[in-house]
């Protein structure tokens, strides 16, 4: 029996290949490959899809939080805190600036960071906090950003994995005081690169983010600050455009797929994805839950199915965090040892979707 891919990404940028080669013709013809008129056209468009006033593309999604972070001046002696169980770019672009992570525990049915949590970790050195809509599931971001206001922090989200995702009708990186995304191929707004964006509505980081990413220059060869390279080149600005003119109908497909999984799934066994009211995700993954999730992720890739765990280790336990080593962050590792992610993507088939249930319902637990 043919197998069921975890992501084809062949065959999903395949559903556009003509588009995408008209834009490489274009950007190949015009000779302009850093800087130019795809990128201004790209960012324009995304900045009005995700409802915000400014989109600062970038090289990718921890620059994107990483020039940020700068341009909100955290630094040395700062904190920030982020989740326990989040892609470790997040912690990863704290550290950059010479910061310090400070991690909070989500809530075991989201997955996300939740106010209540995030305050008992707030200190007189805490500056901001990045929520991350994880899985592509918007975090509960109006407590959060009534929090930051009591205590003068700034909210960052993470909306890497949430491209189209809505929070009470409003769009995932419009939530907080600024946001970073990732083109990374397999995301939802995926580039055929690496890319990144930051989102906001404030005029003077906008600013700040397009000096760091040229150089510290806004006037060439006019140095302001000791800034980065860090651009959003021509040829994936070009790709990007024509992605998000089907983002929407792509993101649908997922719901579509989701909803199927959960119809299907609903008192297997299985710990499914919870949606609050809040929250209209984007399925970037469909993740379970199962206490014995190496044996299933076996018995699935006997029977042809592909999966991957989002993510295996957590931050605290790697061994560029070692410092972190003695910090207890339980729910963090059983997520680490239960979460399994389902195939799921746009050119995904009604019948793989059944194919993976029926895979999943011939498990035995005791085996
Ligand atoms: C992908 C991802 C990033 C980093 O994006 P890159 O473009 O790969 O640097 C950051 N945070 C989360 C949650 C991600 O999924």
């Amino acid at each position: 029996m043919k197998s069921v891919p975890f992501l084809d990404l062949g065959a999903v940028n395949g559903l556009i290949r003509n588009e995408l080669d008209a834009a490489f013709r274009r950007v190949l013809d015009s000779g302009w490959f850093i800087m130019g008129p795809e990128l201004e056209a790209f960012e324009a468009e995304f900045a009005e899809y995700s409802g915000v006033k400014h989109c600062i593309g970038v090289g990718n999604g921890l620059e994107a939080l990483h020039l940020l972070l700068r341009a909100y001046g955290v630094g040395p002696g700062d904190e920030v805190i982020v989740p326990s169980n989040t892609f470790i770019a997040t912690w990863l672009a704290v550290s950059e600036c010479g910061a310090t992570p400070v991690a909070v525990e989500p809530n075991p049915l989201t997955h996300n960071i939740e106010a209540a949590a995030i305050e008992q970790a707030i200190t007189p050195r805490t500056r901001a906090i990045m929520p991350v809509h994880l899985y592509g599931q918007p975090a509960d971001m109006d407590p959060i950003n009534a929090l930051a206001g009591k205590h003068g922090l700034v909210v960052i989200e993470d909306a890497a994995q949430a491209q189209g995702a809505l929070y009470k009708g409003r769009r995932a990186g419009s939530l907080g005081n600024a946001a970073g995304t990732s083109f990374y191929p397999g995301k939802n707004l995926g580039a055929l690169g690496d890319g990144g964006a930051v989102l906001t509505s404030d005029d003077k980081i906008a600013d700040e983010v397009r000096r760091l990413r040229n150089y510290g220059s806004q006037v060439k060869y006019q140095h302001d600050v000791a800034g980065y390279n860090s651009r959003l080149d021509e040829l994936q600005a070009a790709f990007l455009r024509v992605k998000l003119s089907v983002l929407d109908g792509w993101n649908d497909r997922r719901r579509e797929i989701a909803g199927r999984y959960t119809r299907l799934l609903e008192g297997k066994g299985f710990e499914l994805p919870f949606v609050p009211d809040y929250a209209d995700p984007v399925w970037h993954l469909f993740v379970i839950r199962h206490a014995r999730r190496d044996a299933l992720r076996d018995h699935l890739a006997k029977h042809g199915v592909n999966t991957v765990i989002h993510y295996p280790i957590p931050p605290h336990r790697q061994a560029c965090y070692a410092a972190y080593a003695g910090q207890q962050f339980p729910l963090a590792e059983q997520l680490a040892a239960e979460v399994l992610s389902l195939p799921m993507s746009p050119v995904m088939s009604d019948e793989e979707v059944d194919r993976v249930v029926d895979v999943l319902a011939c498990f035995d637990p005791r085996a």
